[in-house]
């Protein structure tokens, strides 16, 4: 593949930095990489978006801008959710094709598959029943890239595609407690918890089960895609069905993490959830069979310290 010019919306949030970083890391003469932030453009605006693309006549894009957030946020903006989510999306794969963009990964997430299934889910399932309530918004406009994909391809023969991570964690995550997903949000209470000598609250009973990938982790996977995935339907980048762990787990490694030795309470009259989404990730198996997944304990002390070293910067 000779000079690619590619364009990451999103490029400032968790998966973009780490992205960043492992492309700036292993620099090639045929490779261009464009990080954008909401700065650059604003991708909720189509004339924005349009003239980011005629700026830069990205080759390919890795499309990661979204409206993000964690259980509680989604419980409270699922409108915003759904219409931001849409109207991103539109702007970014219209002018895609407009601008002969000639692949797009886009991302997708495990917690958009039917809130009723058989475990664990595959790529067949996304479309085969209701979310879970709590993140209806943001489910349904995430599910309707797939269709984008499908649809692009059907009538103008692109190879648009996206990809389903699991729940991403590490570094220039959004820890804030309010907003944020379970990871970073209990290592920022774990280090309030720990500097101000007071208990930490984990939400929920602790007994939902998740599959956690570390952001670097993913970063290798969304690379991998853009370079040798050809398909249109999506693919879950996920660690193993075996390494799911429960809430109460991950809240664990959190606190051996920050070196955390007050108590541990739990707020059940906060919501647990989708209870699980067990990812298959055979797909990517048989793609990929001798990727290695950093240890989650490993991938949340290197998350904790980044925390701490970057208290003052990170968004929180
Ligand atoms: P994030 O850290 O919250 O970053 C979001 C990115 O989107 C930021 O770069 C942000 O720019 C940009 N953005 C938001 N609204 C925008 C707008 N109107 N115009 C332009 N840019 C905008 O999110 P993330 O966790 O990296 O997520 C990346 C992708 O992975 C998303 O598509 C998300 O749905 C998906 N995903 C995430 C998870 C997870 O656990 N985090 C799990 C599965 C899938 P600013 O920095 O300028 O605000
Ligand atoms: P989800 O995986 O899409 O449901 O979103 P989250 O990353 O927000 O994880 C939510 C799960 O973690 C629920 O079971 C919550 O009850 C539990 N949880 C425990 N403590 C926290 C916390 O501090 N923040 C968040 N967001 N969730 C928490």
């Amino acid at each position: 593949m000779v000079n690619m010019r590619v364009l990451v919306t999103g490029g400032s949030g968790l998966v973009g930095k780490a992205i960043q970083e492992f492309v700036e890391y292993q620099p090639s003469d045929e490779e261009t990489w464009i990080f954008l932030s909401s700065k650059d453009a604003d991708l909720l605006d189509a004339n924005a978006t349009k003239k980011i693309f005629d700026e830069h006549q990205p080759t390919h894009v890795i499309h990661l801008a979204a409206m993000v957030g964690g259980l509680f946020r989604n419980l409270k903006y699922n409108a915003d959710f759904l219409r931001n989510n849409l109207l991103i999306n539109d702007n970014v794969l219209k002018c895609s094709k407009e601008a002969g963009v000639v692949k797009v990964v886009s991302c997708l997430s495990t917690c958009i598959f039917p809130d009723k299934t058989t475990y664990p889910i595959d790529e067949t399932m996304v479309h085969n029943g209701p979310p879970h309530p709590s993140n209806k918004g943001y489910s349904y406009a995430k599910r309707m890239l797939d269709v984008m994909n499908q649809c692009y391809h059907d009538q103008y023969g692109l190879r648009y595609t996206s990809v389903i991570p699991t729940n991403v964690f590490g570094p220039h995550d959004n820890f804030s407690i309010e907003d944020g997903h379970v990871l970073p949000g209990l290592i920022h209470k774990a280090y309030l918890a720990k500097r101000d000598a007071v208990s930490l609250t984990v939400w929920g009973s602790g007994s939902p089960r998740r599959q956690f990938i570390y952001s670097r982790d993913l970063a290798k996977l969304i690379v991998w895609v853009l370079k040798n995935y050809s398909d249109i339907d999506p693919i879950i980048l996920s660690v193993d069905e075996s390494a799911e762990v429960s809430i109460k787990e991950a809240a664990e490694m959190v606190v051996k993490a920050a070196g955390f030795t007050g108590p541990v309470e739990y707020d059940t009259s906060k919501a647990d959830g989708q209870y699980k989404k067990t990812a298959s990730n055979a797909k990517l198996r048989k793609l990929l069979p001798d990727f290695v997944f950093t240890p989650m304990q490993q991938a949340v002390d290197e998350t904790v310290k980044w925390f701490a070293d970057n208290y003052d910067v990170a968004r929180k």
